[in-house]
Protein backbone atom coordinates (compact mmCIF):
# COMPACT_ATOMS: atom_id res chain seq x y z
CA UNK A 1 0.00 0.00 0.00
CA UNK A 2 0.76 3.52 -0.77
CA UNK A 3 1.50 5.52 1.93
CA UNK A 4 1.65 9.24 2.08
CA UNK A 5 5.68 10.50 2.95
CA UNK A 6 5.35 14.18 4.14
CA UNK A 7 4.71 16.74 1.68
CA UNK A 8 8.68 17.74 0.65
CA UNK A 9 8.76 13.84 -0.60
CA UNK A 10 5.66 13.90 -2.34
CA UNK A 11 6.26 17.44 -4.16
CA UNK A 12 9.74 17.38 -4.42
CA UNK A 13 10.20 18.44 -7.88
CA UNK A 14 8.09 21.41 -6.81
CA UNK A 15 10.39 22.80 -3.73
CA UNK A 16 13.47 23.63 -3.48
CA UNK A 17 15.04 21.11 -1.82
CA UNK A 18 18.25 18.63 -2.87
CA UNK A 19 19.30 15.31 -1.70
CA UNK A 20 21.61 17.05 0.55
CA UNK A 21 18.41 18.33 2.75
CA UNK A 22 18.01 16.44 5.74
CA UNK A 23 13.94 15.91 5.64
CA UNK A 24 12.21 16.73 8.94
CA UNK A 25 9.09 15.61 8.44
CA UNK A 26 5.97 14.56 10.65
CA UNK A 27 4.17 13.69 7.91
CA UNK A 28 2.15 16.58 7.35
CA UNK A 29 -0.09 17.48 4.25
CA UNK A 30 -2.25 15.22 2.84
CA UNK A 31 -5.32 16.82 4.47
CA UNK A 32 -9.02 16.05 3.71
CA UNK A 33 -10.94 18.04 1.28
CA UNK A 34 -14.64 17.58 3.06
CA UNK A 35 -17.66 18.32 1.17
CA UNK A 36 -20.38 20.26 3.11
CA UNK A 37 -23.83 19.14 1.63
CA UNK A 38 -26.21 20.60 4.62
CA UNK A 39 -23.94 23.86 3.95
CA UNK A 40 -24.08 23.74 0.29
CA UNK A 41 -27.78 23.26 0.55
CA UNK A 42 -27.89 25.88 2.92
CA UNK A 43 -26.27 28.58 0.59
CA UNK A 44 -28.47 27.37 -2.46
CA UNK A 45 -27.64 28.75 -5.73
CA UNK A 46 -26.20 25.78 -6.93
CA UNK A 47 -23.14 26.08 -5.25
CA UNK A 48 -20.80 23.35 -3.73
CA UNK A 49 -18.79 24.04 -0.72
CA UNK A 50 -15.64 22.01 0.61
CA UNK A 51 -13.51 22.80 3.10
CA UNK A 52 -10.12 22.22 3.04
CA UNK A 53 -9.10 20.88 7.12
CA UNK A 54 -6.18 21.80 7.83
CA UNK A 55 -6.71 21.29 11.20
CA UNK A 56 -5.69 17.09 10.89
CA UNK A 57 -2.15 17.89 10.35
CA UNK A 58 0.75 16.77 12.79
CA UNK A 59 0.37 19.42 15.24
CA UNK A 60 -3.66 20.97 13.93
CA UNK A 61 -3.07 23.76 11.84
CA UNK A 62 -1.39 24.35 8.15
CA UNK A 63 1.67 25.94 9.83
CA UNK A 64 2.98 22.38 9.57
CA UNK A 65 3.35 22.75 5.63
CA UNK A 66 5.58 25.63 6.19
CA UNK A 67 7.62 24.37 9.36
CA UNK A 68 8.36 21.27 7.71
CA UNK A 69 10.22 23.00 4.99
CA UNK A 70 11.79 25.95 7.32
CA UNK A 71 13.29 23.94 9.43
CA UNK A 72 14.63 20.81 6.97
CA UNK A 73 16.47 24.06 5.39
CA UNK A 74 17.32 25.64 8.96
CA UNK A 75 18.86 22.42 9.73
CA UNK A 76 20.55 21.82 6.16
CA UNK A 77 22.02 25.31 6.81
CA UNK A 78 23.87 24.36 10.27
CA UNK A 79 21.37 25.97 12.18
CA UNK A 80 21.42 24.91 15.93
CA UNK A 81 18.01 26.96 16.97
CA UNK A 82 14.99 28.81 15.36
CA UNK A 83 13.01 31.41 16.56
CA UNK A 84 9.50 32.91 15.81
CA UNK A 85 6.45 35.32 17.27
CA UNK A 86 3.26 33.40 17.05
CA UNK A 87 -0.29 33.86 17.85
CA UNK A 88 0.20 30.05 18.84
CA UNK A 89 0.16 27.89 15.61
CA UNK A 90 3.99 28.67 14.22
CA UNK A 91 5.07 28.69 17.88
CA UNK A 92 3.20 25.03 18.25
CA UNK A 93 4.82 24.07 14.81
CA UNK A 94 8.25 25.32 15.55
CA UNK A 95 8.26 23.59 18.32
CA UNK A 96 7.29 20.22 17.33
CA UNK A 97 9.46 20.21 13.88
CA UNK A 98 12.63 21.36 16.48
CA UNK A 99 12.03 18.73 18.38
CA UNK A 100 11.82 16.24 15.91
CA UNK A 101 15.01 17.49 14.51
CA UNK A 102 16.94 17.68 17.61
CA UNK A 103 17.57 21.83 17.57
CA UNK A 104 16.38 24.36 20.24
CA UNK A 105 13.27 26.46 19.85
CA UNK A 106 12.41 30.30 21.19
CA UNK A 107 9.13 31.53 21.03
CA UNK A 108 7.56 34.97 21.74
CA UNK A 109 4.09 35.11 22.31
CA UNK A 110 1.51 38.22 23.05
CA UNK A 111 0.90 37.35 26.46
CA UNK A 112 -2.84 36.37 26.91
CA UNK A 113 -3.96 36.15 23.27
CA UNK A 114 -2.86 32.94 23.17
CA UNK A 115 -5.64 30.05 22.91
CA UNK A 116 -5.02 27.24 25.79
CA UNK A 117 -3.98 24.05 23.29
CA UNK A 118 -1.42 26.37 21.40
CA UNK A 119 0.56 27.74 25.09
CA UNK A 120 0.04 24.22 25.90
CA UNK A 121 1.41 22.42 22.70
CA UNK A 122 4.69 25.26 22.85
CA UNK A 123 5.11 24.21 26.47
CA UNK A 124 5.25 20.38 25.43
CA UNK A 125 7.44 20.31 23.10
CA UNK A 126 9.90 21.86 24.75
CA UNK A 127 10.22 25.11 23.29
CA UNK A 128 11.35 28.29 24.95
CA UNK A 129 8.03 30.13 25.69
CA UNK A 130 8.22 33.77 26.41
CA UNK A 131 4.74 35.79 26.47
CA UNK A 132 5.53 39.60 25.65
CA UNK A 133 3.43 41.84 27.51
CA UNK A 134 2.54 43.55 23.90
CA UNK A 135 0.71 42.39 20.44
CA UNK A 136 1.92 39.74 18.35
CA UNK A 137 3.55 43.05 16.17
CA UNK A 138 5.58 43.93 18.55
CA UNK A 139 6.69 40.46 19.32
CA UNK A 140 7.28 39.83 15.75
CA UNK A 141 9.66 43.19 15.37
CA UNK A 142 11.43 41.75 18.33
CA UNK A 143 12.14 38.61 17.23
CA UNK A 144 13.31 40.17 14.13
CA UNK A 145 15.64 42.41 16.09
CA UNK A 146 17.10 39.40 17.68
CA UNK A 147 17.34 37.39 14.54
CA UNK A 148 19.35 39.82 12.88
CA UNK A 149 21.99 40.05 15.59
CA UNK A 150 22.43 36.35 17.01
CA UNK A 151 23.12 33.17 14.82
CA UNK A 152 19.25 32.18 15.31
CA UNK A 153 16.96 31.25 12.38
CA UNK A 154 13.54 33.29 12.45
CA UNK A 155 10.44 30.70 10.91
CA UNK A 156 8.11 33.41 10.52
CA UNK A 157 6.47 34.31 6.90
CA UNK A 158 10.10 36.08 6.22
CA UNK A 159 11.15 32.68 6.22
CA UNK A 160 10.74 31.83 1.98
CA UNK A 161 10.59 28.58 2.56
CA UNK A 162 7.20 28.45 4.55
CA UNK A 163 5.29 30.36 1.73
CA UNK A 164 6.81 27.78 -0.45
CA UNK A 165 5.69 24.13 1.98
CA UNK A 166 2.56 26.06 2.12
CA UNK A 167 1.38 26.43 -1.81
CA UNK A 168 1.20 22.74 -1.61
CA UNK A 169 -2.28 23.01 -0.31
CA UNK A 170 -3.14 24.09 -3.57
CA UNK A 171 -1.42 21.05 -5.12
CA UNK A 172 -3.70 18.83 -3.43
CA UNK A 173 -6.86 20.42 -3.74
CA UNK A 174 -5.89 20.42 -7.63
CA UNK A 175 -5.31 16.32 -7.44
CA UNK A 176 -8.15 15.93 -5.41
CA UNK A 177 -11.00 16.88 -7.82
CA UNK A 178 -8.81 17.40 -10.60
CA UNK A 179 -8.85 21.12 -11.22
CA UNK A 180 -8.69 24.36 -9.53
CA UNK A 181 -12.03 25.26 -8.07
CA UNK A 182 -13.96 28.85 -9.00
CA UNK A 183 -13.44 29.85 -5.75
CA UNK A 184 -10.96 29.86 -2.94
CA UNK A 185 -12.35 31.20 0.60
CA UNK A 186 -9.33 31.65 3.23
CA UNK A 187 -8.99 33.54 6.33
CA UNK A 188 -5.85 36.32 6.12
CA UNK A 189 -3.84 37.09 9.07
CA UNK A 190 -0.21 37.58 8.62
CA UNK A 191 -0.93 37.05 4.71
CA UNK A 192 1.30 34.60 4.11
CA UNK A 193 -1.09 31.69 3.41
CA UNK A 194 -3.17 33.31 0.75
CA UNK A 195 0.12 34.41 -0.59
CA UNK A 196 0.77 30.70 -0.61
CA UNK A 197 -2.51 29.17 -2.22
CA UNK A 198 -2.06 31.52 -4.90
CA UNK A 199 1.59 31.05 -5.94
CA UNK A 200 0.38 26.39 -5.96
CA UNK A 201 -2.32 27.41 -8.33
CA UNK A 202 -0.35 29.20 -10.40
CA UNK A 203 2.03 26.89 -10.62
CA UNK A 204 -0.16 24.17 -11.42
CA UNK A 205 -1.72 25.95 -14.19
CA UNK A 206 1.58 26.53 -15.60
CA UNK A 207 2.60 22.84 -15.17
CA UNK A 208 -1.10 22.50 -17.37
CA UNK A 209 -2.41 20.68 -14.20
CA UNK A 210 -5.64 22.49 -13.85
CA UNK A 211 -7.49 24.28 -16.80
CA UNK A 212 -8.30 27.65 -14.07
CA UNK A 213 -7.37 30.10 -11.99
CA UNK A 214 -9.55 30.26 -8.77
CA UNK A 215 -10.67 33.70 -7.37
CA UNK A 216 -8.90 34.30 -4.42
CA UNK A 217 -11.22 35.24 -1.56
CA UNK A 218 -9.63 36.66 1.47
CA UNK A 219 -11.33 37.47 5.10
CA UNK A 220 -9.95 39.24 7.57
CA UNK A 221 -11.74 39.90 11.49
CA UNK A 222 -13.68 43.16 11.50
CA UNK A 223 -11.29 44.08 14.19
CA UNK A 224 -8.17 43.67 12.75
CA UNK A 225 -8.74 44.66 8.85
CA UNK A 226 -5.58 46.27 7.59
CA UNK A 227 -5.79 45.58 4.01
CA UNK A 228 -9.36 46.07 3.78
CA UNK A 229 -8.48 49.73 5.40
CA UNK A 230 -5.54 50.14 4.35
CA UNK A 231 -4.06 51.33 7.25
CA UNK A 232 -1.83 49.68 9.61
CA UNK A 233 -4.41 49.10 12.83
CA UNK A 234 -2.14 49.79 16.34
CA UNK A 235 -4.73 47.47 18.33
CA UNK A 236 -6.24 44.85 16.65
CA UNK A 237 -8.99 43.13 18.29
CA UNK A 238 -11.09 39.81 17.34
CA UNK A 239 -11.83 36.26 19.11
CA UNK A 240 -10.17 35.36 16.35
CA UNK A 241 -6.82 34.88 17.80
CA UNK A 242 -4.87 33.34 15.15
CA UNK A 243 -5.97 36.48 12.47
CA UNK A 244 -5.76 38.95 15.11
CA UNK A 245 -2.78 41.14 13.31
CA UNK A 246 -2.80 44.70 12.33
CA UNK A 247 0.61 44.88 9.95
CA UNK A 248 0.78 41.58 7.56
CA UNK A 249 4.00 40.88 6.80
CA UNK A 250 3.03 39.55 3.51
CA UNK A 251 0.43 42.61 2.43
CA UNK A 252 1.68 43.24 -0.96
CA UNK A 253 1.63 39.98 -2.11
CA UNK A 254 -1.98 39.37 -0.34
CA UNK A 255 -3.01 42.54 -2.74
CA UNK A 256 -1.00 40.77 -5.96
CA UNK A 257 -2.86 37.20 -5.16
CA UNK A 258 -6.17 38.91 -5.20
CA UNK A 259 -5.92 41.44 -7.80
CA UNK A 260 -4.15 39.23 -10.29
CA UNK A 261 -7.09 36.55 -9.62
CA UNK A 262 -9.67 39.05 -9.51
CA UNK A 263 -10.54 38.12 -6.06
CA UNK A 264 -11.27 39.79 -3.06
CA UNK A 265 -10.47 40.63 0.56
CA UNK A 266 -13.05 41.81 2.99
CA UNK A 267 -13.99 41.97 6.48
CA UNK A 268 -15.92 39.83 8.57
CA UNK A 269 -17.30 40.56 11.95
CA UNK A 270 -16.95 38.38 15.13
CA UNK A 271 -20.60 37.30 15.10
CA UNK A 272 -20.32 36.08 11.73
CA UNK A 273 -17.08 34.22 12.38
CA UNK A 274 -18.44 32.58 15.58
CA UNK A 275 -21.85 31.47 13.43
CA UNK A 276 -19.73 29.69 10.97
CA UNK A 277 -17.60 28.23 13.38
CA UNK A 278 -20.56 27.09 15.24
CA UNK A 279 -22.43 25.83 11.79
CA UNK A 280 -19.64 24.17 10.76
CA UNK A 281 -19.36 21.39 13.92
CA UNK A 282 -23.24 21.32 14.21
CA UNK A 283 -24.00 20.82 10.62
CA UNK A 284 -21.30 18.91 9.10
CA UNK A 285 -19.04 17.64 12.27
CA UNK A 286 -16.26 19.64 11.57
CA UNK A 287 -14.56 21.16 14.66
CA UNK A 288 -12.28 24.22 13.28
CA UNK A 289 -10.89 27.61 15.23
CA UNK A 290 -12.82 30.68 15.29
CA UNK A 291 -10.32 32.21 12.74
CA UNK A 292 -10.47 29.29 10.69
CA UNK A 293 -13.60 29.99 10.21
CA UNK A 294 -13.69 33.47 8.55
CA UNK A 295 -13.30 31.49 5.01
CA UNK A 296 -17.06 30.53 5.42
CA UNK A 297 -18.43 33.55 7.23
CA UNK A 298 -16.90 35.71 4.31
CA UNK A 299 -18.58 32.82 2.14
CA UNK A 300 -21.69 33.24 3.75
CA UNK A 301 -21.55 36.80 3.62
CA UNK A 302 -20.75 37.16 -0.21
CA UNK A 303 -23.31 34.95 -1.17
CA UNK A 304 -25.79 36.73 0.33
CA UNK A 305 -24.87 39.68 -2.03
CA UNK A 306 -24.74 37.61 -4.95
CA UNK A 307 -21.44 37.05 -5.67
CA UNK A 308 -21.31 33.52 -6.68
CA UNK A 309 -22.86 33.61 -9.80
CA UNK A 310 -25.40 30.37 -9.86
CA UNK A 311 -24.90 26.92 -11.27
CA UNK A 312 -22.42 24.50 -10.64
CA UNK A 313 -19.82 26.75 -8.67
CA UNK A 314 -17.16 25.08 -6.27
CA UNK A 315 -15.87 26.93 -3.43
CA UNK A 316 -13.21 25.59 -1.05
CA UNK A 317 -12.45 27.05 2.05
CA UNK A 318 -9.51 26.29 3.65
CA UNK A 319 -9.84 25.76 7.43
CA UNK A 320 -6.74 26.69 8.99
CA UNK A 321 -6.48 25.20 12.48
CA UNK A 322 -8.18 22.33 14.63
CA UNK A 323 -10.93 23.40 17.44
CA UNK A 324 -9.48 21.60 19.91
CA UNK A 325 -6.66 24.27 19.63
CA UNK A 326 -9.24 26.62 21.63
CA UNK A 327 -11.41 25.12 24.06
CA UNK A 328 -12.87 27.94 25.78
CA UNK A 329 -14.41 29.12 22.67
CA UNK A 330 -16.19 26.33 21.84
CA UNK A 331 -17.14 26.59 25.76
CA UNK A 332 -18.60 29.97 25.39
CA UNK A 333 -20.35 29.65 22.19
CA UNK A 334 -22.46 26.27 23.60
CA UNK A 335 -25.05 25.58 26.01
CA UNK A 336 -23.90 23.72 29.28
CA UNK A 337 -24.20 20.49 29.91
CA UNK A 338 -27.53 20.13 32.08
CA UNK A 339 -25.93 18.44 35.79
CA UNK A 340 -28.27 15.86 36.69
CA UNK A 341 -28.80 13.26 39.58
CA UNK A 342 -28.11 9.46 38.46
CA UNK A 343 -31.39 8.70 38.37
CA UNK A 344 -33.43 7.30 35.23
CA UNK A 345 -36.88 9.26 35.99
CA UNK A 346 -34.52 13.02 35.40
CA UNK A 347 -32.66 11.89 33.05
CA UNK A 348 -35.62 10.53 30.85
CA UNK A 349 -37.58 14.19 31.39
CA UNK A 350 -34.45 15.59 30.72
CA UNK A 351 -34.28 14.24 27.35
CA UNK A 352 -38.19 14.54 26.88
CA UNK A 353 -38.35 11.08 26.12
C1 LIG B 1 -1.67 31.48 10.96
C2 LIG B 1 -3.11 31.27 10.94
C3 LIG B 1 -3.97 32.03 10.14
C4 LIG B 1 -3.48 33.17 9.31
O1 LIG B 1 -2.64 32.79 8.25
P1 LIG B 1 -1.71 33.88 7.57
O2 LIG B 1 -0.81 33.12 6.69
O3 LIG B 1 -0.98 34.56 8.70
O4 LIG B 1 -2.60 34.83 6.86
C5 LIG B 1 -5.31 31.72 10.13
N1 LIG B 1 -5.81 30.74 10.88
C6 LIG B 1 -5.02 29.98 11.68
C7 LIG B 1 -5.64 28.91 12.49
C8 LIG B 1 -3.66 30.22 11.73
O5 LIG B 1 -2.90 29.47 12.53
Amino acid sequence: MAYWKGLIEEYRAYLSVTEKTPVITLKEGDTPLLYGPRISRKLGNGVKVFFKFEGLNPTCSFKDRGMTMAISKAVEEGSKAVICASTGNTSASAAAYSAHAGISCAVLLPHGSIALGKLAQSMIYGAKVLAVEGSFDQALALTRQLADKHPITMVNSNNPYRIEGQKTAAFEIVDTIGDAPEYHAIPVGNAGNITAYWRGYKEYKQLGKSTRFPRMCGFQAAGAAPIVNKKIVENPQTIATAIKIGNPFSWKSAEAARDESRGLIEAVTDEEILEAYEMLASMEGIFCEPASAASLAGVIKKNKEGYFIDGERRIVCTLTGHGLKDPDAAVMRSTKPTVIKPDMVDILKALKL
